[in-house]
């Protein structure tokens, strides 16, 4: 999860431990922080923030996937599994040659 601060545009976030900047608030006002950092709670007690939505990898709408289960067809004959352990025995049987 990750929040977004506001504040005003430009302005530096300071340590006030060191008194070195840490962040600086951008042209929007705005400062992303994730929730595993250190300075988030300072900085809840100090600014405005709201949870950030996180954003979607794939924005694209899911796609009604029926996977087909995989299949092994045996080079051999017209055997064919979905099975990988029937599939080895299949081709141990029937095809020992190809066994190595
Ligand atoms: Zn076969």
């Amino acid at each position: 999860m990750k929040y977004r601060f506001f504040g005003e545009p430009g302005l530096h976030i300071m340590d006030s431990e060191t008194g070195h900047p840490l962040y600086k608030f951008n042209d929007n006002g705005e400062i992303i922080l994730s929730d595993d950092n250190p300075f988030l709670k300072r900085m809840m007690n100090h600014y405005q923030h709201e949870p950030v939505e996180p954003v979607a990898v794939n924005a694209q709408p899911e796609q009604d996937v029926t996977a087909e289960p995989f299949k092994f067809n045996c080079r051999k004959c017209s055997f064919e599994t979905n099975n990988h352990g029937a599939f080895l025995a299949h081709c141990k049987k029937e095809h020992p040659k190809e066994v190595k």
